[in-house]
């Protein structure tokens, strides 16, 4: 994944809270469009073996409050950079 260092507009003061209701603490991330591919082996006895598996984002990535759903997508160069 690309590693962007700039900061874009949205960026919180401190930690990020959710405008409308004021939630800090529990946030979704919703990709649009994703395609997941996923690489299985068959084994001897039928059974299937799960090996690699990759996911492609070909849309939007969205960034929601989870108590009000309030779009905060503004913020989201800002959440993605605050995943440790
Ligand atoms: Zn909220």
């Amino acid at each position: 994944m690309k590693k962007k260092v700039r900061i874009q507009s949205g960026q919180p003061t401190g930690r990020l809270t959710c405008p409308a209701c004021g939630n800090d603490y529990d946030f979704l991330e919703v990709a649009e469009n994703v395609i997941v591919t996923a690489r299985y082996l068959q084994n001897d006895d039928g059974s299937f073996t799960p090996q690699e598996s990759e996911t492609e984002i070909l849309g939007e990535i969205k960034l929601f409050c989870a108590a009000c759903d309030q779009d905060l997508s503004e913020y989201h160069s800002y959440f993605q950079e605050m995943i440790f």
